[in-house]
């Protein structure tokens, strides 16, 4: 969905509009109204501190609904981006490659749509390619995309899964995401050190048993490369 957002500019389109520059379509205007202006946002942001019980005009939290509203525009980026359009430019010269293509352990940082929390943890995108595959760090940018909004876990696995799915039209798709949710370590039932494990196969990851094994252990396997990073 791509359309313009409500309101005149304000600073955290301007944010958006920098990352315009990498060719990226302009975020989507949100269902239900218009964007608010950035004053707007960092006047509730000041409400929310009064919520919590303190002062927004001591010296301490004066700049902290600037800082707040930067943060969104940083935890939400994913509006901003096509996660479709990332994965148009693919690469047919692969010598008749056909087995899977896996990048692991890639870092999601997203935000819980019922409780605004961060979910914390790793996601594994896997594809049998079909005669073209799509640059690496495209996977992990679109699952950036699809992560720098409000979710909840189940909904970003599927959503990954079935944009790869139907872009690059592999054999088959997988993707597993394993994450920790501070809704549930830092209030609620607190369980710290609980992970959950999502996933969703499709193509010959979800029909052939033996595919989705060699998926399985490939993800596990312990690797001897190790990283400068
Ligand atoms: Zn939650």
């Amino acid at each position: 969905m791509r359309g313009c957002v409500g309101r005149g500019p304000n600073s955290l389109e301007l944010e958006h509009e920098m990352t315009f520059s990498m060719g990226e379509p302009r975020p989507a205007t949100p269902a239900g109204g218009g964007r608010p202006s950035r004053e707007e946002a960092e006047e509730a942001v000041r409400t929310l501190i009064r919520w919590a019980g303190d002062d927004p005009a001591r010296e301490g939290l004066l700049e902290t609904p600037k800082r707040v509203t930067s943060a969104y525009a940083e935890w939400f980026a994913g509006y901003a981006h096509d996660p479709v359009a990332m994965l148009e430019r693919t690469f047919e010269e692969t010598d008749g490659y056909d087995e899977i293509v896996l990048l692991r352990n890639i870092r999601v940082e997203s935000i819980c749509e019922h409780h605004m929390a961060p979910i914390v943890g790793v996601a594994h995108v896997a594809y049998l390619p079909y005669r073209r595959v799509v640059g690496i760090s495209k996977l992990a940018r679109l699952v950036d995309a699809f992560a720098k909004r409000l979710q909840i876990q189940e909904k970003l696995t599927a959503q990954i899964a079935n944009t790869v799915h139907d872009v690059l039209q592999p054999r088959g798709t997988a993707v597993v995401i394993e994450a920790a949710h501070q809704c549930m370590t830092t209030r609620g039932v607190h369980k710290p050190g609980v992970t959950m494990v999502t996933s969703r196969m499709l193509g010959a990851f979800r029909d052939n048993p033996s595919t989705r094994r060699e998926l399985l252990s490939m993800i596990s396997y312990r690797a001897s490369v190790t990283h400068d990073d």
